[in-house]
Parts: C-alpha cells; structure tokens; sequence
C-alpha cells in the first residue's frame, strides 16, 4: 500500500485496512510522544487517498474493517470525510466498520449531528488519547487540553452513540504526581463515559523532549512497582460501568483486562498479588510500544 511514512494503528487495528488520509498529527506537541515527529501535517490528497482505496479494492477484499491514519483524521472537514467515508462505501463494499484516531480538538469540531451522519456511513469507532485527568500534567506534557475539554468531546462521542475508547499513560505523572496523576485520570475517565480504556505504560523515547527529560534526570519515571501502584489506585476509582479495562498493551508490566466494575476485585486481586512477588511481570527488554 501507497503510505507516506510509517503507520501506527491501536493494535486492535491489526486486521484493518488501513488507508491514510492525513500524514502526521496536526497538535504534534506532546512532549512523552514520537510518534509523528519526523511528519510535517498535511491533508492527502484526493489522489493519494483513491490510490490506497484502489489498492486495498484489488488486494483487501476479505477485510472488513477500516482504519483511517494517520494522528487524527477526524480533523478533516465534514464534508472531505463524508467524501471519503462514501468512496469506501463505493470501491469497498465489503467493509463494515471505519475507526480513526480522533483528538479532543478534532472530535469538538464537529457537531453531534456530523458524527451522527459519519456514523451512518460505517464510523464506528473513535480512538482517544485522554493521558491524564490531572490539569498539571496535561500542561506539563503540552497535551493541549484540559480534563474538562476532553470529558466534553467524550460526550459529543457518546452522544453520537459511537464507540469511544480511551487511552491513560501510567508513569506520566512522575515519580512525585503518581497517585494524583492516577486518581484525577479515574475521575475524568468516570465522566467521559467511554466504552473502551486502555491503559499503557510510558516508555520515555530518546526523540521527545519528555525522554531527553528523563535522560538528563529531570523527570523521574515510576518504577514498575510504581507503576503497579498507580494502575490499582487507577481501577480503584473509576466508577463508569460497563467499560472493557484494558491494560495488555506492549508497554504494560501486567497483562490485565477485564470489564469495570464487574471484574474490579478480580483485577485488584492481580495487582496486589503481582505487588506481592506472586504474579512474574513482563521482562524489562519483552516490553515495547
Ligand atoms: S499524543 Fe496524540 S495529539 Fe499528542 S502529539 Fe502524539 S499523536 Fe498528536
């Protein structure tokens, strides 16, 4: 497939076609993230875009899922996405379900009604990176937001009735604003109501300003009994019901899932037992982003 650079897609992405309608995140500030430092944004052309859709209609035609890249895509316009999501629908015809990647910014500009009307077209599901509840650290990693602005794009997903799955970074508060980080994230995640949360852990990268942080020892990055810590202060305190908890990510120093709130003691049970010395953690050099 035609791509301009390297993709990344959630891993429950992996059996997707991916088409790539942006090249790089239009915020691209986050100091922990590398993902698109080597990108400049810009919007794909219209013939970029019919490229990987004809490749993927010659090539993908048992897949049925499709995944928008790169950063956020839901920054395109309404009317530059209804005009993709219907080329899909016409070169496509198999596909089922369209995710993207969708930032606060890019989810509060649109309306309850345009996600709706994308909805209609196969949008099913929104990929968010929340971080942190905790305002002091969404300032400290520029992120750009606020908790209260992202718990208002959440409701305009929910609203919606599209799927929103959410991601927290454990480890992004540091050593000193662990717990805070942990128990402000719990409380903004309990607002935004989603169905989905994935919590990975930090890896601080040698290309952001946040690794160049921890290099040079300015920040300090939880331990992996740290970060245990903080996961089950984490689970401890969210009180949405009904959502799929996820932390079985790469990074992740205990594979957990489970659905919250039904499975929290089972899930606490797990931490406090790896805290123990009773459950064996993923190996420092197995983990991974
Ligand atoms: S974390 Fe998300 S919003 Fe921030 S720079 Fe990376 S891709 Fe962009």
């Amino acid at each position: 497939m035609p791509y301009d650079g390297d993709i990344i897609r959630p891993p429950s992405e992996a059996d997707s076609i991916i088409i790539q309608v942006t090249v790089g995140c239009s915020h691209n500030k986050c100091t922990f993230c590398g993902a698109y430092r080597d990108k400049k944004f810009r919007l794909r052309s219209d013939e970029e875009i019919l490229n990987n859709i004809a490749f993927a209609a010659r090539y993908c035609g048992r897949q049925k899922r499709v995944f928008l890249a790169d950063g956020d895509a839901l920054i395109l316009s309404q009317k530059r996405l209804l005009h993709i999501f219907s080329l899909i629908k016409e070169h496509l015809p198999q596909v089922r379900r369209i995710a993207l990647y969708g930032n606060a910014k890019a989810i509060r500009s649109k309306t309850v009604e345009q996600l709706q009307e994308l909805k209609k077209l196969g949008l099913h599901r929104i990929y968010m990176g929340l971080e942190s509840g905790d305002d002091e650290v969404l300032q400290r990693v520029q992120k750009g937001e606020t908790g209260n602005s992202m718990i208002e794009a959440a409701r305009l997903v929910r609203d919606a009735e599209i799927f929103l799955s959410v991601t927290v970074l454990l480890g992004l508060g540091g050593v000193a604003g662990s717990l805070q980080h942990a128990r402000e994230s719990a409380r903004v995640l309990s607002l935004m109501q989603p169905r989905q949360i994935a919590a990975l852990c930090l890896m601080p990268l040698a290309n952001t300003p946040l690794g160049h942080s921890f290099d040079s020892g300015e920040f300090e990055l939880p331990s992996a009994e740290g970060m245990l810590h903080e996961l089950k202060e984490l689970i401890q305190n969210i009180t949405c019901r009904r959502v799929m908890f996820m932390a079985n990510h790469a990074s992740n120093y205990l594979p957990l899932q489970g659905v919250l709130l039904r499975d929290r003691s089972m899930l606490i049970d797990k931490v406090n037992l790896a805290l123990q010395g009773k459950e064996n953690l993923v190996p420092e050099h197995f983990r991974g982003l």
